[in-house]
């Protein structure tokens, strides 16, 4: 980490000091969309964080990305989602798009100006993307899109999406028929619904609906067909890394109320910190966010160094999401009844937390994954 890359982290604390932290629980109650602090993290050039320079963005490498990440969802989770899933997006055009795609794109990604997610789910499933139903068939210089997409991140507020599709629904195996277009609001474009939700307020879920959409064959992700999974699956290192830093986000959140408040709260005639039961709770959240943050650091170093770390990126993944679950129900139980208080932020790291082992790949799958990656690489 250079002078620079201090300098930006110094400046996002200030900015969430300032802007997010005052209004958080306010806006996450009325399940509001933040758009001022929107407008300043634009300004901030936040929605080209790890965008290269020479399309306008910030060209920062994973390792600061997460830091960045872990003090924003330490404050209101959702606001780092609001950037995280347009970076996604974004990414995926840097990694497989064309030089045309990008330079079309990226600017306008960077900038803020043309904001969005990565619409994969469906109604009928999530983590066997495979079983995808949405179609894309071509008709001259356009493809046409039918289907739905939900839980799409930013659906509402943003105004485009990277769109997983069939392209060939008969395709054997089936990921040889999928594809991926950036696909703009438009005529048969709609954001249909808005999902209400346990936690994770003010960034909007929501419920695509495509009908005769009709999106320019130049809008293919690397203008070529049935590479889809593999363009898209090619990201989840550095989502999981993301998710990683969320959990350590919340992980740390918890546990700095919780040391703060087990020193004022006195029961018996002294501070609850001195009861050896809450002593435990305080060490064993301790060391899970220590733990959680060298998984996450180690897995965005091997990423910068452009070395492969799935398996470490999922063992961030698993371990920080867990500790962020853990945490934040340990945080409560200390607070006692002012945890389930709307006055405290402690019933908010409640409610966000189960959200981080189902997004990025379920915690279910991340072990499955973290196994075959063992046995891979380690043949007997
Ligand atoms: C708030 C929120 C925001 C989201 N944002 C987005 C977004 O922006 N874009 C997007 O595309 N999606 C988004 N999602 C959807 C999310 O990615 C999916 O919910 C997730 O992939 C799981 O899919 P599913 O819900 O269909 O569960 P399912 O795939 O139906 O899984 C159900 C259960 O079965 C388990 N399971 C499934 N397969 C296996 C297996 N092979 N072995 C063992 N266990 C298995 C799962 O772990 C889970 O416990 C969001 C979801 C939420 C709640």
């Amino acid at each position: 980490m250079d002078d620079k890359d201090r300098s930006l982290l110094d400046a996002v604390d200030r900015f969430i000091e300032r802007e997010v932290r005052p209004v958080a629980r306010e806006l996450e109650h009325a399940d509001t969309w933040p758009a001022q602090i929107v407008e300043k993290m634009r300004a901030m050039g936040l929605f080209g964080c790890i965008i290269e320079e020479r399309f306008g963005g910030l060209g920062l490498g994973a390792a600061v990305y997460a830091s960045i990440i872990e003090r924003i969802s330490a404050v209101w989770m959702s606001v780092a989602g609001i950037i995280n899933s347009h970076l996604i997006m974004a990414a995926l055009v840097q990694r497989a798009g064309t030089e045309a795609q990008k330079a079309r794109f990226l600017p306008r990604f960077a900038s803020g100006e043309l904001r969005g997610g990565l619409a994969l789910t469906e109604p009928d499933c999530g983590t066997d993307l495979q079983a995808i139903r949405t179609s894309a068939r071509r008709e001259g210089n356009h493809y046409v899109v039918d289907g739905t997409k939900t839980w799409i991140s930013n659906g509402i507020q943003g105004h485009c999406v990277a769109l997983l599709v069939k392209t060939d629904p008969h395709a054997e195996p089936r990921h040889r028929g999928m594809s991926v277009f950036i696909c703009e609001k438009g005529q048969g474009f709609e954001a249909s619904r808005k999902l209400d939700k346990l936690g994770y307020k003010g960034i909007d879920s929501a419920e695509l609906v495509f009908q005769g959409y009709r999106v320019p064959a130049a809008n293919l992700v690397g203008e070529i067909e049935g590479h889809g999974l593999k363009q898209v699956l090619g990201g989840l290192e550095l989502g999981r890394i993301n998710v990683a830093a969320r959990g350590v986000g919340i992980a740390r959140a918890a546990l700095e109320d919780a040391v703060r408040y087990a020193q004022t709260r006195r029961t018996f005639g002294k501070p609850i910190c001195e009861h050896q039961a809450i002593q435990i709770k305080l060490a064993d959240m301790a060391t899970r966010l220590e733990a959680s943050r060298l998984l996450t650091d180690a897995a965005a170093r091997a990423y910068d160094r452009g070395e492969r770390c799935d398996m470490e990126a999922g063992m961030a993944k698993l371990f920080a999401t867990e500790a962020a679950l853990d945490n934040a129900l340990e945080a409560m139980r200390i607070h006692g009844a002012y945890g389930y208080s709307k006055e405290y932020d402690i019933e908010r790291y409640y409610r966000d937390a189960p959200l981080l082992a189902i997004g990025e790949g379920t915690n279910e799958l991340q072990r499955i994954i973290i196994a075959r990656q063992l046995v891979k690489r380690n043949p007997a």
